[in-house]
């Protein structure tokens, strides 16, 4: 039988322990706090950041919500960013990207205070993370190594596939998987938009987490018998439904889970673990902030 695993309930396991930390927090008298920044008129940026800010309410954490007009000046956002960095209440800040074409990105990731990087994309926390030594790990591939671990998914000396290379989902997720850690310790092959024939690569993994953005681009022929298959993708596909189109993963989900001896959902599997551990991520900078020994799930 297939496992297929469950983000949502996992996500949640999570959520309830973090409200434990809180709470140890809250004794102290530290209310952990997250600023989003959002800089953009794009429905699919507001939802992201709105369901950010609907999470930290539901566990405790309190969220502040700033907004900049997406034809301001970059400063504009540099001097929010400064702002928050100088705030003794605000524990985490994230810049909702992408950010307008004429603010550069890269500049503002290394604006943040990297002590209040909760993304983890700070140069610093990026080095840290490389080396061994992370402060902050990147949400989706840390969620991604929860929900291995809470499926009783083994990493040491499997061969694990990693396709795409992107900055959030795929470096970090190699990184994390070549640690000499737990939850590391795999055999880590990264592969992305050129690699030559994928399907060998996928087939030679006993882990597959799929990260491409390319709607259903692995199937069951492209798996060995018994892999994992972690199906980060979301993709907007046409559809015959109310909205007209529907989300689909990375992976084809039925001709994989034929093959696959645990999978992930879309949706249900790997977005309720990213959402999870911003929040994880946010406690962390708190209980450092008020220098306050906490324990995280
Ligand atoms: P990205 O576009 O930044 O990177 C995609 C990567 O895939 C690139 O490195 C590219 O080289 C590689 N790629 C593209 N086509 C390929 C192909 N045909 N074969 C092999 N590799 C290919 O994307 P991203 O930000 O890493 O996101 C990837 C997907 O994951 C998207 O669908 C995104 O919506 C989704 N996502 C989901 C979550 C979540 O929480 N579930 C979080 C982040 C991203």
């Amino acid at each position: 039988m297939t496992h297929v695993i469950d983000g949502n309930a996992v996500a949640q396991r999570i959520r309830d322990e973090l409200r434990d930390s809180i709470e140890t927090l809250e004794a102290e008298g530290t209310t952990p706090t997250l600023a989003t920044v959002l800089m953009s008129d794009d429905p699919a940026s507001e939802t992201y950041v709105s369901m950010k800010q609907d999470d930290c309410e539901e566990v405790g954490i309190e969220a502040i919500d700033v907004e900049i007009d997406p034809d301001a000046p970059a400063e504009e956002l540099f001097e929010t960013v400064d702002d928050l960095n100088a705030d003794d209440d605000v524990d985490g800040i994230l810049v909702q990207m992408p950010v307008p074409d004429h603010v550069d990105k890269r500049a503002v990731l290394r604006a943040i205070d990297p002590m209040k990087d909760v993304d983890g994309f700070h140069p610093e926390n990026v080095g840290r993370l490389v080396a061994g030594d992370a402060r902050y790990k990147p949400c989706t591939p840390h969620g991604i190594q929860k929900l291995l671990e809470a499926a009783d998914v083994d990493t040491e000396g499997k061969d694990a596939v990693v396709v795409g290379r992107s900055d959030i989902v795929g470096k970090p997720m190699a990184n994390l998987f070549i640690q000499k850690a737990p939850g590391g310790n795999a055999t880590t092959t990264v592969c992305h938009s050129r690699t030559e024939d994928l399907a060998a690569k996928t087939r030679a993994a006993d882990i597959v987490v799929a990260a491409a953005g390319v709607p259903e681009m692995i199937d069951g022929s492209m798996l060995s018998e018994g892999a994992v298959v972690i199906d980060v993708g979301i993709n907007r596909v046409d559809a015959d439904t109310e909205k007209g189109y529907e989300l689909v993963g990375d992976v084809d989900f039925e001709s994989a889970k034929e093959k696959a001896s645990a999978i992930t959902p879309v949706p249900g599997g790997v977005g309720p673990m990213t959402r999870a551990m911003l929040l994880y991520n946010t406690v962390k900078a708190a209980g450092s902030r008020a220098d306050v020994e906490i324990e995280l799930p």
